[in-house]
């Protein structure tokens, strides 16, 4: 039972539709990473997890070892990787629970190295060099080769991760990288994963597409391409039920300090979601859609609600529907959308959406599913 009237509907047969264009393009040897971090750009990790891997990912990715052990409880056997930085004194932790590690210095073999002697287990690694974005990763040969030389750390990948600045500097740091690739193979290092592209890259530059892609907002369908077409579903939608219909008369204000006023006598709808919902209090020129019409957000947002002006909705019910988010094709506000009015990105408003609705999950209907 749906236990609010404010939900994220998560349409899983969508991600697995894109999962599944994407392979379509990439040579039957490249892997996919699948990464969910964020909950899974606001989508749920742990719901999408079981569509991913059943529809072609290899390995799940996540940003932190809390994210990586909330699946690891969930799921035993899913490779999962930690492709951000892990503190030493937390290594143990993903050894001990068959975690894959990103690291790239020295010491962290070390630790690895004695955490495996100890649980008697094998560790997975994958190194990171830092080509030129400046944030994680290592920038020579000699400084990786030493996570190369323990027996039971298996050096299961490297990787590094574009700054997507233009084709040309995008090369130049792909080139950085597998000279020091090259480098550390002719030392006897092996890699079975050698990756660079995300979602961007692995669609518009599928040259760099090595054994590996890792991709994100792909999955969700919320990405864009300038050339490779690719046929992607928004994966998300938005929705609330109008809780308190009211008529004000003309000159009335609406919410905190009277944020609006009437100018018209005016019917206003309460709607029963907030910015703690994940729906930024700054949007410029907000509104839902209601039985098609577009319905201004009126006055400030609050914590938990806020009010629409649906004088210009024919018949309008207590309980009736207002589409927050849409997928593009039914007028309400996209992603995109409203990213672009605040000079942000898609993904910063997806992760706000695990904030506290509860998300709802779809399968398309009985033709589609996958
Ligand atoms: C988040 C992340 C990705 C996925 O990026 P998308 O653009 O969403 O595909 C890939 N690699 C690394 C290292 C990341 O941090």
């Amino acid at each position: 039972m749906d236990v609010r009237d404010t939900v994220v509907e998560v349409d899983l047969w969508a991600i697995a539709h894109n999962l599944r264009e994407l392979r379509k393009r990439l040579e039957p040897k490249t892997a996919v990473m699948a990464v969910i971090k964020a909950d899974a750009y606001g989508h749920g990790a742990i719901a999408v997890a079981p569509t991913l891997m059943e529809n072609g990912a290899d390995y799940l990715g996540v940003a932190t070892l809390s994210e990586a052990l909330e699946l690891r409880d969930a799921y035993p056997d899913y490779p999962v990787i930690i492709i951000g930085h892990t503190p030493d004194r937390l290594l143990h932790i993903c050894v001990e629970r068959d975690i894959t590690m990103t690291v790239f210095r020295a010491e962290q073999g070390r630790i690895i190295s004695e955490a495996a002697e100890t649980l008697g287990k094998a560790a997975k690694i994958h190194l990171k060099v830092d080509s030129g974005l400046h944030r994680l990763g290592a920038v020579t040969a000699d400084e990786l080769w030493p996570l190369c030389t323990h027996k039971n750390v298996l050096t299961e990948g490297i990787f590094t991760h574009l700054a997507l600045l233009s084709d040309e500097e995008d090369t130049k740091q792909v080139n950085f990288f597998l000279d020091i690739v090259n480098e550390l193979e002719r030392r006897g290092a092996h890699f079975r994963y050698k990756h660079v592209s995300d979602s961007y890259a692995a669609v518009q530059s599928p040259w760099f597409g090595m054994d590996m892609v890792r991709v994100g907002a792909l999955l969700y369908g919320t990405i864009v391409y300038e050339r490779n077409f690719i046929d992607l579903r928004q994966a998300i939608r938005f929705y609330t039920r109008i809780s308190c219909l009211h008529t004000i008369p003309k000159g009335e204000g609406v919410g905190y300090d009277r944020g609006w006023r009437a100018e018209r006598e005016s019917r206003v709808a309460t709607l029963p979601f907030g910015y703690s919902d994940g729906f930024p209090r700054n949007v410029p020129n907000a509104y839902v859609v209601i039985k098609g019409v577009k319905c201004p957000i009126r006055g400030l947002i609050c914590m938990d609600q806020c009010m629409a002006d649906v004088t210009d909705v024919p018949d309008v019910h207590e309980g009736d529907l207002a589409l927050i988010y849409g997928d593009g094709s039914d007028g309400a506000l996209s992603i995109r959308e409203t990213a672009a009015r605040l000079s942000t990105n898609k993904n910063e408003l997806l992760s706000l959406l695990s904030l506290r609705a509860p998300h709802v999950y779809k399968r398309g209907d009985d033709e589609q599913q996958p």
